[in-house]
């Protein structure tokens, strides 16, 4: 029974790892952090997330014989907290290459397992998009179109770039030479391009849509993410996966093949 740390437990997604975690038989709930100072400092992690009481509370630091840390918070806090050098499951969305490269170098020494998007649906998807990309060909045209609640910070989604990278990688280009974020004013659409476009409001958990459209038909893939519960349920899944998993940097992916 691997001993399971929530990283950011006070949050939207912090909430729901700690329910799933205190549900699922085979990982135990052994801590949770708080940002310094929060409300929720010293609450109890099972009443903090509609459980009921846990006897786990909410501390600043991760306690010590946690085996694994769950990290869905900022990218600044999550690339400083690469210091407790523990195996963990990052879901934290919009990273700079700078933050990146830090992660890599932390993956040489601890495992790592990063997703944009924990779901099973869409990085099943991610393959079929890829492979819709490479079947209908150059002369398709491509749009990502991504909708999320109103508190969302980053945008596109992480799960938008991860989708738009299939459908570039189908047709062997380089996404970032593609991709053209949201248009305005003169902007014909040039062949190649992927157009990635970000909606917010309410409180939409995640829809993702990747479109291709000829002058004769339109196919669309789409993903809808019905309660956050998914999500938490896929790091849940991979918290055991780098649990005794080898130094380095994992997806989803090797999760669901290992
Ligand atoms: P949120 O704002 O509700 O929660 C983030 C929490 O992190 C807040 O409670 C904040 O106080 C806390 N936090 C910040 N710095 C901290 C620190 N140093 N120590 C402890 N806690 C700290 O946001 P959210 O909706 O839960 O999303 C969090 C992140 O997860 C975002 O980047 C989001 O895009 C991403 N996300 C990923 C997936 C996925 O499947 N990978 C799914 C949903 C959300």
């Amino acid at each position: 029974m691997s001993r399971v740390a929530i990283i950011g437990a006070a949050g939207r997604m912090g909430r729901e790892l700690c329910r799933a975690v205190l549900e699922d038989g085979d990982v135990e709930l052994v801590g949770g952090t708080v940002e310094p100072g929060a409300p929720e400092l010293g609450a109890d992690l099972g009443e903090l997330c509609g459980w009921g009481k846990a006897e786990v509370f909410a501390t600043e630091e991760p306690p010590g014989d946690a085996e694994v840390h769950i990290e869905f918070t900022s990218p600044e806090a999550t690339v400083e907290h690469l210091s407790y050098e523990k195996p963990v499951v990052i879901g934290t969305t919009g990273f700079s290459d700078e933050h990146r490269s830090k992660l890599e170098e932390a993956a040489k020494s601890v495992p790592i397992m990063l997703a944009p998007n924990m779901s099973v649906g869409v990085n099943v998807l991610r393959e079929v998009v890829s492979e819709v990309s490479r079947k209908l060909g150059a002369s398709y045209d491509i749009e990502v179109v991504e909708a999320h609640h109103r508190h969302k910070k980053d945008a596109p989604s992480g799960t938008a770039l991860f989708l738009g990278r299939a459908a570039a990688e189908g047709r062997n280009l380089d996404f970032d030479d593609v991709a053209v974020y949201g248009r305005e004013g003169v902007s014909p659409r040039s062949g190649g391009e992927i157009g990635v476009h970000a909606l917010r409001g309410g409180a939409v958990v995640g829809e993702h849509r990747v479109i291709f459209y000829s002058e004769g038909e339109e196919v669309e893939v789409v993903h809808r993410a019905l309660s956050r519960r998914t999500f938490a349920d896929g790091a849940v899944r991979a918290a055991k996966f780098v649990s005794s998993a080898s130094p380095g940097l994992y997806s989803m992916g090797d999760v669901l093949d290992g």
